[in-house]
């Protein structure tokens, strides 16, 4: 035992309300599942619901991909996943940056030998496809196009199908961050022809952080069958995950999945399907709107333009002399309730107030806007 004196008691977190770049709120019936009997994890029965998680996740991300499935570990890994599989040492990746995220992939792409060519928007600018098409004539060598669908340091949505369809006319395949965008906003992998697709829990699907939902079409396999040299990660190497979460054929086992995790996935998932994607992305929309009307009555306004505005991630204006860290923290503790702050050059200017998947309703954006106005009037 540790020390007679520290009295370490069980753990009983607040019961917050989550409005920020995630994670969101988890509801009841998540939570519930994930509290339900571990099994292991190449029981029959566990593996029956591996199969009902995969055609989920090929709904919710409007594929048929065969290789659609949750890498055990969050956004960032289905990132590196991506990046790891697809990206070979000496290959040409431009990298579009236009937030924190497009930072990230260029660390991903340097990682993993290959050479990021950077085509730069401003923060709380979608990606220029006229900066992409240019940089793809200047690379006739390039091989990848990587891009964030859903920029959430900004609130900004990129224009994920016009942006595919142009790598795919210079023979170029792309990896797309949506990890903030799936089902949040409307995203057709097939329809789109994305190659190679990472998202999250998090985010609006609204299960706990941890799993990172993925998916590659044939081009993307093929190309990651066809290397040169093996994958630089064992435990992201697609070609030994497959092994497990792939086909009909017999699971081997490559690590433990997270057993009870995959459970608030699944379930997650089929609180998506019974709303429908098109209901959900509607929600979205309408709270967003809710949000908007109510902000302005408090003579807030947003940081990005209405035509690319996320609206599971609105990034709004800090009034001039509040300060944000004040409010941010009063808002937690005296009203249990988080949003975000800004990121990088965006940091103190503004708040970022997520209304992702179950967080996403009347009642919160009532209730953020109500916390809000009672604290601005009193810093203010
Ligand atoms: C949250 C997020 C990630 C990283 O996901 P984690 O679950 O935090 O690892 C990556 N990209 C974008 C756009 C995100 O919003």
């Amino acid at each position: 035992m540790i020390s007679q004196s520290l009295a370490i008691n069980s753990f009983q977190p607040s019961r917050r309300t989550l409005m920020g770049p995630g994670p969101s709120d988890v509801s009841n019936r998540v939570l519930d599942a994930m509290a339900r009997p571990t099994l292991g994890h190449l029981d029959p029965e566990f593996i029956s619901m591996m199969n009902e998680t995969k055609e989920l996740l090929q709904y919710v991300f409007q594929t048929k991909n065969d290789w659609t499935f949750a890498v055990s570990a969050p956004g960032s890994a289905g990132m590196e996943c991506c990046f790891a599989n697809m990206v070979e040492p000496g290959d040409k990746v431009i990298v579009c940056q236009n937030g924190v995220f497009g930072g990230r992939m260029r660390e991903n792409v340097e990682r993993c030998g290959g050479i990021p060519i950077m085509v730069t928007d401003p923060w709380g600018c979608p990606v220029d496809p006229e900066k992409v098409e240019a940089a793809l004539k200047d690379h006739p060598d390039t091989s990848l196009v990587a891009f964030v669908h859903a920029e959430t340091s900004t609130g900004v949505r990129s224009d994920a199908e016009r942006l595919t369809q142009l790598a795919h006319d210079f023979g170029c395949l792309v990896i797309v961050d949506s990890v903030t965008g799936l089902v949040g906003s409307p995203l057709l992998v097939d329809d789109w022809k994305i190659d190679a697709i990472y998202s999250g829990t998090q985010k609006c699907l609204s299960a706990p952080p941890g799993l990172s939902p993925i998916s590659f079409n044939d081009a993307a396999a093929a190309k990651i069958r066809s290397r040169k040299s093996k994958v630089q990660s064992w435990f992201l190497d697609l070609n030994l995950i497959m092994g497990y979460w792939g086909g009909d054929t017999k699971r081997s086992y490559h690590h433990t999945a997270p057993v009870n995790c995959l459970y608030g996935l699944h379930e997650s998932l089929i609180i998506v399907n019974e709303e429908g994607l098109e209901a959900g992305w509607a929600r979205h929309q309408d709270n967003h709107a809710y949000l908007k009307a109510g902000l302005k009555d408090l003579g807030i306004e947003f940081l990005v333009d209405e035509s690319f505005r996320l609206p599971q991630l609105n990034s709004v204006i800090i009034p001039d002399g509040v300060d944000d860290a004040v409010v941010r923290s009063r808002l937690l503790e005296e009203f249990s309730l988080e949003i975000g702050a800004g990121l990088g050059e965006l940091a103190g200017k503004v708040w970022r107030i997520g209304l992702m998947g179950h967080s996403s309703n009347t009642k919160n954006v009532d209730y953020c806007l109500s916390a809000l106005k009672f604290i601005l009037k009193e810093v203010s």
